[in-house]
């Protein structure tokens, strides 16, 4: 499967190079150039198959001619010492638990993935600096799947603040391959510094600098898998329909979700569930996408205004506008409904789900009630996109329950020093990863 650009007509390029690029030159995002129907291969998988097992069954044919199904098995055994658990509540409704990784939170799947197959596809034969601006999990993520991987070096920009749950250990200085580097600024000013190192084109290539943003294919296609991995586990109890409702903010997950149906996965539709931020619903029935002003909720993950996949939507939309109606359902959940998800799961399955979860039962629920969903005949799958203990403010706000914190997330709270503490301008990004070497 090759990869083109969103918007313009150059001629395809391999996975390797499209994620060592991130971005086409071009303009635009990457997306896949053909979808192979993937039906044969995952059909036929049953229940019991592992998610290793599925990643090495579908890796190697989606990606043939990169990725043979040796380095399939060796990209998702190094990739994934956490796994994805479907957890089927009753008839009609199930969780797809997607925060077993490192940081609780299911975008470790594709930042895993990313990062295991670089180091595989660049064996002997190269080496890459992967940029990012980071925040919060997100840098706790990469570097725990960057680190010590041959031939990459991960540089990661934090804004002003603390930055916590690295290892020290894993840094360039000792011996590590990770640079956390501190910008006096704002979270913004990482992100444009990122974009600045990328088009210093010498600079780039010296570095062979790329970047690990969410956009980045190699994140992307990983994400499919776990929908295939959902439906493997619940095609033996399907009565009817099959529903995915996927928390929205950045609108990844549910664009992966729409290229595993394109692979083949029998689905009858996803669920756009939004919280207040849903300008893009409107743009999901076929209006002009139009931003509005940003809304701070009880989900934060999904407060975004102007999705980074906006791109990506836009391209599906011209080949299938039909598709995007019939099968893309946008919902709306408002904090109070949030909460009162959360008490409901605890209440009638004693489960605890974080307000992200909650922002897609409750979207669940929603349409359900609109589209006559009520009978059992329809089996509604909602992606646990966070750890519940990771707001466990919230869970107690709305189940009266204290909430257990795993130690691992514990962890994610100690605090760490940078390597370097920079203004924040290109030059001084610059000479702070050159001093590094
Ligand atoms: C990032 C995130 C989301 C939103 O996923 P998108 O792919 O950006 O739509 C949902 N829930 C949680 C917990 C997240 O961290």
């Amino acid at each position: 499967m090759q990869f083109r650009s969103t918007i313009s007509s150059a001629s395809p390029v391999s996975f390797k190079d499209a994620i060592l690029h991130t971005l086409p030159r071009e303009g635009g995002l990457y997306v896949p150039a053909s979808v192979m129907d993937m039906r044969q291969f995952f059909l036929y998988m049953d229940a019991d198959t592992s998610f290793p097992e599925l990643v090495t069954t579908v890796a190697p044919v989606l990606l043939q001619g990169e990725l043979n199904p040796f380095s399939a098995s060796r990209v998702a055994e190094s990739a994934y010492d956490f796994e994805p658990e479907l957890q089927i509540l009753d008839e009609g409704l199930s969780l797809l638990n997607l925060f077993n990784g490192p940081t609780g939170i299911f975008k470790d799947f594709g930042i895993a993935f990313l990062a295991a197959v670089m180091e595989e596809l660049l064996k002997n034969s190269g080496k890459a600096m992967v940029i990012s601006a980071t925040r919060g999990d997100t840098g706790v993520s990469t570097s725990h799947a960057f680190r010590g991987r041959k031939g990459i070096t991960s540089v990661m920009l934090y804004p002003s603040g603390p930055i916590r749950g690295l290892d020290p250990e894993s840094f360039v200085p000792n011996g590590g391959n990770i640079i956390p580097i501190q910008v006096k600024g704002t979270f913004d000013d990482c992100q444009s510094l990122v974009k600045a190192v990328i088009n210093d084109r010498p600079f780039a290539e010296r570095y062979c600098i790329t970047s690990s943003n969410a956009i980045n294919p190699g994140r992307l296609l990983p994400q499919t898998f776990y929908y295939l991995y959902a439906f493997i586990k619940i095609k033996k109890l399907l009565k009817g329909d099959l529903v995915f409702s996927v928390p929205s903010g950045n609108f990844g997950n549910l664009i992966a979700g729409l290229y595993a149906w394109k692979f083949g996965m029998p689905v009858s539709g996803f669920i756009a569930a939004m919280n207040a931020n849903n300008a893009f619903g409107d743009f999901i029935q076929g209006k002009p996408f139009q931003p509005k002003p940003l809304i701070i909720t009880n989900s934060p993950a999904l407060d975004v205004s102007m999705p980074e996949n906006y791109e990506r939507f836009q391209s599906f939309y011209e080949e299938a506008p039909a598709v995007m109606r019939n099968m893309v359902f946008p919902a709306t959940a408002s904090n109070a409904s949030t909460l009162i998800a959360m008490e409901k799961m605890w209440k009638k399955y004693g489960v605890f789900v974080d307000p992200h979860t909650a922002v897609g039962l409750a979207a669940a629920e929603q349409i359900g009630a609109t589209m006559g969903y009520s009978d059992q005949k329809i089996h509604t799958v909602v992606l646990a996109t966070g750890h519940p203990a990771k707001e466990a403010l919230a869970v107690a706000k709305a189940t009266g329950q204290d909430i257990h914190i795993p130690e691992k997330l514990q962890s994610l709270q100690k605090p760490a020093d940078p390597i370097a503490l920079i203004e924040p301008e290109l030059d001084a990004v610059e000479g702070a990863i050159a001093s590094c070497f």
